[in-house]
């Protein structure tokens, strides 16, 4: 169904077995598990899909090391085993990742960490090479049987400074482990949408809908694009507004405060002497009061991130001058001899980790765990039950969906049908697992499509197997590469808009492509975007112009980036 075939089919029948408030990834989790059992469900978002939390992450799919010493082991366990399934069901967006930590002392934090475990010790500080290796044993250990990544090695000082030639020589010792990076996150979360969507009529995902208000048995919707009001009356709701859960709460008439979220910043630079000196590594790793640094690699760019700290409203989240200044610090830590400057910063972004409230008095204590908070009854004037979806992480989307899908099906008596353990996801079903099976693959496109084996090469980087898809839409019609984006063509962007649902300009730079994160818009190549755009959506001048306004209105406001 296409946006206005679902609105038609609210108007006609505003029943709906389950609302899903919120797609980010929790919100689309749950969506897709839900559409997989034949469920009646319609997700809706007021911005577009993957624009809040999930798209401010750190990119990585990981079990979470540092997790250990606040004692969360049942986390751990669950993050390991989801980050393995997500490397085997999504091979085309999340690979393994070696990840390396520079240590600076030996056996700093040793006594901390008990202290800390027991909840003895509020100041984070500097752990040692001692801790971190009792660390990544644990971690290995909960990797179990299923070796998706391999274990961790330890290296001397004289290895690790040959293995890094640029690494600060005060280093003591090198570590490397795996996790996983997401590489494209919010295309991951677009094409569970598209999974969940393809299961038939009864799953429907509408970006740009908000949640109004609550009253009786039915809830008010707006459609952002056209201010149009819906009423829906939904058997259950499912608030999987992140950040803004309590915001949402609020709109249903519901006083809650489940979420005490922490900010966390992201930069990327273009540094080519800094991406030469990380290779195809993470560099993780604290700095001296023990808040965590990770440096990685983003294509030709490198990634910086992360901080943590308290905020108050969700919508005020940006990357601050101070938190610029202190990334740029940060990488001296590592490679001293690498000049970064404020003017290699070619985007920043920023989100609010929907974490539960807290009383630990340092963020990082602060439980990455998720749960659900059930409102119904005596708690609302509404005659459906509430579940709030608090905390997660984006590597356990799928364990905390099913968590959700389970117990809405139970309230509406539906048995489970299908699991979603070994599902693949979009582009990743029928992923060539070597090189042969990737020619294979390639050749047999260019066969069938016509298109050069390089342009098939590049399809299958972006899309994985969907890259199938892609081309026979390319082939469809005359097709030429963009004047001022020329890595990519006409039809491409045409089919992001006509079978992606980008709706806004911004949706085509930030989240169904990653030129804007890359660095790579001018605005040249915005006004050509919104040409292609507005005549697949019908814009007239005014409305393709308004759209670059906007556009370049975000990238200043929100990620730093001044076209
Ligand atoms: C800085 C940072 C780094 C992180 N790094 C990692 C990492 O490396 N690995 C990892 O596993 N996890 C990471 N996380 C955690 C992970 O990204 C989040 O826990 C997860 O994305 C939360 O998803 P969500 O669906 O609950 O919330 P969100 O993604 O915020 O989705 C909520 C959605 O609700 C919508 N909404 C709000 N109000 C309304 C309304 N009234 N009507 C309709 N829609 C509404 C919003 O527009 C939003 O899209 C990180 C988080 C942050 C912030």
């Amino acid at each position: 169904m296409n946006r206005n075939d679902i609105f038609s089919s609210l108007k006609e029948n505003p029943q709906v077995s389950v609302l899903i408030v919120g797609a980010g990834i929790n919100g689309i989790g749950t969506f897709r598990d839900l559409a997989l059992n034949g469920v009646d469900v319609l997700l809706v978002d007021r911005g577009d899909f993957c624009s809040g939390a999930s798209a401010a992450s750190s990119h990585m799919a990981h079990g979470g090391v540092r997790y250990l010493e606040n004692g969360e082991f049942r986390l751990v366990r669950e993050a390991v085993r989801e980050r393995n399934r997500m490397i085997q069901n999504a091979p085309h967006i999340v690979k393994p990742l070696p990840t390396t930590i520079p240590m600076f002392k030996y056996f700093s934090g040793i006594f901390n960490a008990p202290f800390k475990f027991l909840g003895w010790l509020d100041r984070p500080s500097e752990r040692g090479s001692f801790i971190i290796k009792v660390g990544l044993m644990m971690y290995d250990a909960y990797t179990g049987s299923q070796r998706t990544v391999p274990r961790h090695k330890f290296y001397s000082r004289a290895s690790s400074l040959k293995k890094w030639n640029k690494i600060n020589p005060e280093v003591v010792n090198t570590a490397v482990y795996y996790d996983g990076l997401i590489s494209n996150p919010e295309r991951l979360a677009l094409e569970l949408v598209l999974d969940a969507e393809a299961e038939g009529g009864h799953a429907r995902a509408l970006n740009y809908v908000s949640l109004v208000s609550g009253s009786g048995n039915s809830v008010l919707l707006r459609d952002e694009l056209s201010d149009e009001t819906y009423e829906v009356q939904p058997k259950l709701l499912i608030n999987a507004a992140g950040p803004w859960i309590d915001f949402a709460n609020h709109s249903l008439g519901v006083s809650t405060r489940y979420v005490g979220g922490t900010k966390g910043s992201h930069l990327v630079v273009n540094n080519p002497e800094l991406r030469e000196a990380i290779g195809e590594n993470e560099f993780f790793f604290e700095n001296a009061d023990g808040r965590i640094v990770l440096i990685f690699p983003m294509q030709d760019r490198v990634l910086i991130g992360t901080s943590d700290i308290k905020i108050d409203h969700p919508d005020d989240a940006r990357c601050t001058d101070e938190e610029v200044d202190y990334f740029i610090g940060m990488i001296a830590r590592v490679f001293p001899s690498i000049k970064v400057t404020r003017e290699q910063v070619v985007f920043a972004f920023s989100g609010v980790r929907p974490l539960a409230s807290s009383t630990a008095k340092t963020t990082g204590q602060y439980s990455r765990d998720h749960h659900i908070e059930v409102l119904s009854g005596d708690w609302t004037n509404l005659p459906f039950p509430v579940y709030s979806l608090v905390g997660g992480k984006w590597t356990s989307f799928r364990a905390f969906a099913e968590e959700v899908a389970d117990k809405s099906m139970e309230f509406l008596g539906i048995k489970r049908q299908k699991g979603t353990h070994t599902l693949p996801i979009g582009g990743g079903r029928g992923y060539p697992r070597s090189a042969d099976e990737r020619a294979k693959l390639v050749n047999g496109l260019a066969a069938w499509t016509g298109l050069s084996k390089e342009r098939l090469d590049v399809l299958v980087d972006r899309y994985g197997t969907r890259a199938e898809v892609v081309a026979d839409f390319l082939k469809r019609g005359t097709d030429a590469p963009l004047t001022f984006l020329p890595d990519y063509s006409r039809r491409e962007f045409m089919f992001l808009v006509q079978y992606e649902k980008a709706r806004h300009l911004d949706d085509l730079f930030l989240r169904r492509t990653l030129l804007a994160m890359l660095g790579k818009l001018n605005r040249e190549a915005l006004v050509e975007a919104a040409e292609i755009m507005g005549e697949v959506l019908g814009w007239n001048f005014d409305q393709k112009m308004a759209e670059v306004e906007r556009t370049l209105r975000l990238l200043e406001e929100r990620h730093r980036v001044r076209l």
